[in-house]
């Protein structure tokens, strides 16, 4: 198949203003998608417990309010995530499907004296449409040496109930594409290949090549998203898109190339979660 020249019509990776510091509220993400020629939006708020205000407000504040700050300021809760699953439905007018899913975070050495690899509210693994787990690098979430990030990412793609790695990459750490990629693929889970890393130049362009060429190396499949944190945001893979092309990167191994696709994939995982909770 050939990608769109105007783009892919699923975007797995948004935020509502229930995230705290995104923009605008649900509805108002799947009108501008929807108006944008999207067919389909996968909400992923993040999990309790991130919430970057509180790293701005404690960067500004030079760290001295941070603790308070953390205690304060929550992202959404677990009731948030019940609530979306069991009574939210998009307004009848907005024609598109929408994935209920959670963007959670990945646990580093610092705080797996827990047992668990990621953060998702007990109750919610099996339920969920799509589960992304990400490296968030503020210290009491993860906090990995850089020799140690490889072999978390590795081992949490291999044991933990999640479908997408988020945005698996880091100015801080090295991360060992061709293994992670590998790891990956045996497991089903997809790397995200986020589009607001590169366009607000969180991450080199570089970064991202090798990212695909070990995908594609090891039929590994990826998502394209654009972590949307405002309605104008919605939809837009284009920089990431631009190096698909130049690379010839395999279509077939995007899992939100279509609507069917993204079904797909969403409900072949849900199951594999279910099992894994049970
Ligand atoms: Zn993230
Ligand atoms: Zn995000």
């Amino acid at each position: 198949m050939q990608l769109s020249q105007v783009g892919l019509a699923v975007d797995f990776h948004s935020h509502s203003i229930a995230s705290h510091h995104a923009q605008n509220s649900i509805d108002e993400m799947l009108r501008a998608a929807a108006s944008r020629g999207l067919v389909a939006v996968a909400l992923t708020d993040h999990s309790p417990g991130l919430d970057n205000t509180i790293y701005l407000l404690a960067a500004r504040l030079q760290q001295a309010d941070l603790q308070a700050d953390l205690e304060r300021v929550q992202a959404p809760d677990k009731h948030y995530f019940h609530t979306l699953l069991s009574r939210y439905a998009p307004p009848p007018e907005i024609k598109l499907k929408l994935f209920k899913g959670i963007e959670c975070n990945i646990l580093g050495p610092v705080t797996t004296g827990r047992s668990e690899w990621i953060d998702v509210p007990p109750g919610l693994e099996g339920q969920l449409d799509l589960v992304i787990a990400s490296i968030h690098e503020f210290e009491h979430l993860f906090d990995a040496g850089r020799e140690d990030v490889n072999a978390v990412l590795q081992q949490v793609v291999g044991q933990a109930a999640l479908d997408i790695v988020g945005h698996p990459y880091s100015r801080r750490y090295q991360v060992d594409y061709v293994a992670l990629a590998r790891v990956a693929a045996t497991a089903g889970v997809a790397l995200e290949v986020n589009n607001s890393y590169l366009r607000y130049k969180r991450i080199e362009t570089d970064v991202i090549r090798s990212l695909l060429a070990a995908a594609r190396q090891a039929d590994c499949q990826i998502s394209v998203s654009s972590d949307a944190h405002a309605a104008a945001e919605i939809g837009f893979h284009q920089e990431v898109l631009e190096l698909i092309r130049a690379m010839d990167f395999p279509p077939e191994l995007i899992v939100n190339r279509s609507l069917e696709s993204a079904l797909e994939f969403c409900n072949s995982r849900r199951q594999l979660r279910q099992s894994r909770v049970c």
